[in-house]
């Protein structure tokens, strides 16, 4: 099953962009996922197809209009109320955060519709009328939704299958297990008086497992205090599960 994505933007040309390279531009040719995207300013209004307006209440910036959003949001998937069953997003900081579980299940689907803002954003009523999900990349702000757009995408399309050279590989990943990924190291055995670790170079896989484990839950309780707290509450929920299940 192809995954289809379309994105709508004030700015067609922006894309593929850096999807076109590496796994995802060869995914992107040999049809594992297809790209659509859609010209906003061609439901444009007037002679100068016009997206936007000032903000009402005044201020400073200018408001992607609903009905033009709302025109191009219909555009895709015609025929269905509802679209096509893809999730339609709006990138968007005031977004639920992007997760890795929220890429895996998307991943997971047919696809989806992503509508890049511009200016100050999109007109309220349109991200209600068209029940829009808001996904955020992070608590920044950027100038447009089209590079938020890109990230999510690429996010997804690495874990279709037939994408990635070693899917083994995207198991272990940082946040994969809850966890920051472990260090990597690789040749010259000595880098400017800097040595691998030894462990490494054993070739005792179990000590290199205990060793690869031991160093993410340190770097996770160093840098991500709230994932490593996350962590220890999953591992203790599973291990109270297992004995209660067990009798069962
Ligand atoms: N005035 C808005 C920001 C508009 S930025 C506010 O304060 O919330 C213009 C567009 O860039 C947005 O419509 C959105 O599509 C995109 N954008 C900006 N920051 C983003 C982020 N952190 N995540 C996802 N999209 C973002």
């Amino acid at each position: 099953m192809t995954f289809r994505a379309s994105v709508l933007t004030l700015f067609p040309d922006a894309f593929p962009g850096v999807l076109d390279v590496s796994i995802i531009g060869t995914a992107l040719k040999k049809g594992i996922w297809e790209l659509e995207t859609v010209d906003i300013r061609a439901f444009g209004l007037g002679k100068h197809r016009t997206v936007d307006d000032s903000p009402s209440g005044g201020g400073a910036g200018l408001v992607m209009r609903a009905d033009v959003a709302a025109a191009a949001i219909d555009s895709v998937g015609a025929g269905h109320p509802d679209g096509d069953g893809r999730p339609r997003i709006y990138l968007s900081p005031r977004g639920k955060p992007l997760t890795q579980a929220r890429v895996r299940e998307l991943a997971a689907g047919p696809g989806v519709v992503l509508l890049c803002g511009r200016f100050e954003g999109l007109d309220e009523r349109v991200i209600e009328g068209r029940a829009l999900e808001e996904v955020s990349l992070g608590d920044f702000v950027l100038a447009g939704g089209e590079v938020a757009a890109m990230t999510l995408l690429e996010a997804c399309i690495r874990l279709l299958p037939g994408v990635a050279g070693n899917e083994a590989s995207l198991e272990e990943e940082s946040f994969e297990t809850g966890l920051l990924e472990h260090p990597h190291y690789t040749r010259p055995q000595v880098w400017e008086g800097r040595e691998i670790p030894a462990v490494l170079t054993s070739g005792d896989h179990g000590k290199v497992r205990d060793w690869r484990r031991n160093q993410a839950l340190e770097l996770t309780k160093a840098r991500r205090p709230d994932l490593y707290a996350a962590s220890r509450d999953d591992a203790q929920t599973s291990a109270r599960k297992i004995p209660r299940d067990s009798k069962t």
